[in-house]
């Protein structure tokens, strides 16, 4: 099987797996655990962050943010196709008690100036704006890149009115590398971040939050009541701490396999490719050829290959570490040959 249903299917690399073997372990709820410590003082350096604290996955990650930033009764603005509105059960409204409101995007961007307008003034039927979120790179709008000087135009609007800016940065590293901007320069047009380490960079659990020393302090305690509170969890930090030092330049590889899929398939008759390719997704268009996107995958599966719906008639497709060049070409002419088949 060529498994392209998403990034987070990669297995632990046995670099991982010997870090694992060998880190040295403490309780972590008593702060004990060097190798934590070590993954999040780096993880805040890279960030350009005080602090930063290793959580369980991007989900609790962006929902201990939600919980340490807001009150309950206050409003969250977000990109209507965010992942924080669209996949994460609505726990925003059950655990934090806010309620969202979403905000048209274009390739995951949206536009400050609909920001401004709906921030609320204060009223006394109004509920309080009290985070706003930004998705970098957009998963629903298949890998995009949010273009720096966009998220810099929110944040500006944002510290107007004294509104703290949360990245959804799951993604953030293959931003990073397809931009050449740094995850720093990024980090700096918000006040946290929530990044996986379980995506493209290939660890086989976990997530980091940064931010100040204050919020992190904050969202310790988020943690500790979420039962996101563990004990020797260094021998899942170690290979997280892998994945930082080893596994971030090679995100560009992907994004060239990526590019490589767009290109052999949208030469294939019937097939259309949706968008840009900027990272590391590729959504394909299977509606000409007279198929759902369900229907699609059920051959491609036939032929070995796995991939996601996306959409009523689209599908996607994400390169990643597990991954080569030559079943990127098997992939093609698989494809190939389903196209041929159905036309
Ligand atoms: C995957 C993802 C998450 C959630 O991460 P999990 O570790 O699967 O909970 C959050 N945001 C975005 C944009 C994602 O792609």
């Amino acid at each position: 099987m060529i498994d392209l249903r998403s990034d987070t299917v990669t297995k632990p690399t046995s670099a991982m797996r010997q870090a694992a073997f060998e880190a040295e372990v403490g309780d972590d709820v008593y702060g004990e655990d060097p190798t934590v410590q070590r993954l999040e003082a780096k993880a805040a350096e890279m960030l350009g962050k005080d602090a930063a604290l290793f959580v369980t996955s991007g989900t609790q990650g962006n929902q201990i943010s939600v919980l340490t930033h807001c009150q309950p009764g206050n409003e969250v603005l977000l990109e209507e196709s965010s992942h924080l509105f669209l996949y994460e059960g609505a726990s925003m409204s059950a655990f934090a008690g806010v309620q969202p409101r979403t905000i048209p995007g274009v390739r995951g961007a949206m536009n400050p100036e609909d920001i401004r307008a709906a921030i609320r003034p204060e009223d006394v039927h109004f509920p309080e704006t009290g985070l706003i979120c930004v998705e970098n790179t957009h998963n629903k709008a298949g890998g995009a890149i949010v273009p720096l000087e966009n998220m810099q135009a929110i944040y500006d609007v944002a510290r107007t009115h004294n509104i703290p800016v949360h990245l959804d940065g799951a993604r953030l590293f293959n931003a990073a590398a397809a931009s050449g901007i740094s995850v720093k320069r990024y980090a700096d047009q918000v006040d946290t971040v929530q990044f996986c380490l379980s995506k493209g960079l290939g660890a086989p659990v976990g997530s980091v939050i940064a931010g100040s020393a204050e919020f992190i302090t904050k969202a310790r305690k988020w943690r500790k009541r979420l039962g996101g509170g563990l004990r020797q969890v260094g021998i899942i930090a170690a290979p997280g701490l892998v994945a930082l030092n080893d596994m971030t330049d090679r995100l560009t590889v992907d994004h060239t396999h990526a590019r490589r899929l767009a290109e052999g398939i949208g030469n294939i008759q019937g097939l259309e490719i949706e968008g840009k390719v900027e990272t590391n997704m590729v959504l394909v268009n299977v509606g000409r050829l007279g198929q759902t996107a369900e229907e699609f995958l059920e051959r491609m599966k036939e032929a070995d290959v796995l991939a996601n719906p996306f959409g009523p008639q689209t599908i996607r497709l994400v390169t990643h570490y597990d991954v080569n060049e030559q079943e990127i070409e098997k992939v093609i002419e698989r494809v190939n040959d389903i196209a041929a088949s159905l036309r």
